[in-house]
């Protein structure tokens, strides 16, 4: 259903280890930059979240005044439902992420979860009902362990290998000779990307979120991998309220409902099948990329 893959890794040590605490949440977005202007309301409180339902109303937003990105977008992810963001490179996907994390405001318009006007709660909460499996996890130096068991540091040996078997990565541990104690990371064990995906995978899968948002990167990884990756995917939006931004369609056709994103506005709507049917922006996007995929066999 969904995929995503590894862009090269160019950051050197030092700027990781910095970067370190931005991990969870920056990362998938090609956030190097954190904004700070954002920040709680005086006695915000915690999101409380029963369904997991996220509504954008009518969002707007420009990250400069005179430049709009979001003309109005109004979208919704049911409770336990997978819709795929899909659009040209620049009509805002990633800027939806943002919002939806609350890295800026919105100017127009509200983001919902189950009611809430995320500007009204904390954002300690709001982070820890979104689940992001980065492009590209960063490992701690520290132990496989430590490393799954991130943000949820009370978790039990139990509990992280549930997640590493979901995550497809248990019995690569397992077969390490010091298993979950094995030392990982720039000092450690090197880890394939691969590898490294599942780790953040069984970490966001421990996390347990009601809400997962994936942003997919355009590389690929080798088709193997990528398979794996995927079922470790599916596996994690069980239950969930997922939104996939999406770059190859190949990847979102089973997704319960296709967003078109052009030029900051969604301009189609509907299943992948309504929307082949309809011959329209994504028709037309499917049948360019099936030919792509027909001309690399
Ligand atoms: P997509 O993910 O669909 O490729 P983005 O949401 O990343 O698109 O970007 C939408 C538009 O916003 C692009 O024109 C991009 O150049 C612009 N943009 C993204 N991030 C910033 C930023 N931090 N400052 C200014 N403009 C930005
Ligand atoms: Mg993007």
């Amino acid at each position: 259903m969904i995929q995503i893959t590894m862009p090269l890794n160019f950051l050197g040590t030092v700027y990781r280890e910095i970067r370190q605490s931005l991990v969870d949440m920056g990362q998938m977005f090609d956030l190097l930059e954190q904004p700070a202007e954002v920040s709680d309301k005086p006695g915000a409180r915690d999101l409380e979240v029963s369904r997991g339902v996220v509504e954008l109303d009518a969002i707007r937003f420009g990250y400069e005044p005179d430049r709009p990105i979001l003309k109005g977008v109004s979208l919704r992810v049911g409770a336990g439902e997978s819709v795929a963001l899909v659009g040209p490179s620049g009509s805002g996907k990633s800027t939806i992420g943002r919002l939806l994390f609350r890295f800026y405001d919105v100017q127009g318009g509200a983001i919902r979860i189950d009611g809430q006007d995320i500007r009204d709660v904390t954002q300690d909460s709001l982070h820890a009902a979104i689940g992001v499996v980065p492009q590209d996890t960063v490992l701690f130096n520290d132990t496989i362990r430590y490393n799954i068991a991130y943000g949820r540091e009370e978790a039990t040996q139990e509990e992280i290998e549930e997640a590493a078997r979901a995550a497809q990565i248990h019995e690569f541990v397992r077969s390490l000779p010091e298993g979950y104690d094995t030392q990982v990371g720039e000092r450690g064990l090197k880890l394939s990307g691969g590898e490294k995906q599942r780790v953040g995978i069984a970490r966001t899968l421990l996390k347990d979120p009601p809400v997962l948002l994936l942003d997919e990167a355009t590389s690929a990884l080798d088709t193997e991998t990528e398979q794996g990756i995927q079922e470790a995917l599916a596996r994690a939006a069980e239950g969930r309220s997922v939104l996939t931004i999406a770059h190859r369609l190949s990847t979102v056709a089973d997704a319960d409902r296709i967003v078109v994103l052009e030029a900051g506005e969604v301009v189609e709507e509907g299943s992948h099948a309504d929307l082949l049917a309809r011959g329209g922006r994504y028709a037309g996007l499917w049948a360019r990329q099936a030919a792509e995929r027909e001309d690399a066999a």
